[in-house]
């Protein structure tokens, strides 16, 4: 049961993925979080470093897509300047929002990645459907956000990860 939660990779950032992986696994296609995977509650807007980094998915060839729980308007307010397709209040991990945006992209689910910051919307709902999941750690950690079972869950799924090498980067980054 816990496999369902263990992303297939795990990166401190998005900044953090690595576009020639992606490729190699034959990725085309990207779905991504918008909230605390992109930017924090407390922003709107892209960063500059972000707008470069859509810039290079777009460059090199990757089709993207916003997934979001959050309502359209906030969704729209950052994905519009940067002409980047969304599907807003998409009820991750249930409904059929990552079936929707691939099919808007033309992707087949096994060239198509599920980045986010969320086991219980994001990868839970990517792993379910057998897309290629990315989790991130949350641009802005909110206490209030997690619940209890976030928090067990969590506790559970990175023994997993570790177990599977996931982990392996933030062991090294604490001896550094
Ligand atoms: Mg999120």
């Amino acid at each position: 049961m816990i496999d369902r939660f263990v992303p297939n990779q795990y990166f401190p950032s998005v900044f953090d993925i690595s576009i020639t992986q992606l490729k190699e696994k034959g990725i085309t296609s990207i779905i991504i979080d918008l909230d605390n995977t992109l930017i924090g509650w407390d922003m709107d807007e892209a960063t500059a470093e972000l707008k470069n980094w859509f810039d290079l998915l777009h460059k090199e060839g990757f089709s993207i897509t916003i997934v979001s729980n959050n309502s359209r308007h906030r969704v729209r307010t950052f994905a519009d300047p940067l002409g980047i397709s969304y599907i807003a209040r998409a009820k991750k991990p249930l409904g059929g929002s990552f079936e929707k945006a691939a099919s808007l992209m033309d992707a087949a689910t096994e060239d198509t990645a599920v980045i986010g910051d969320q086991l219980l919307t994001d990868i839970l709902g990517g792993n379910r459907r057998g897309f290629h999941t990315i989790l991130v750690a949350p641009v802005k950690q909110s206490d209030g956000a997690a619940t209890k079972f976030n928090r067990f869950m969590e506790r559970k799924v990175f023994k997993a990860m570790k177990r599977k090498g996931l982990m392996e980067w933030k062991e090294n980054e604490k001896t550094k």
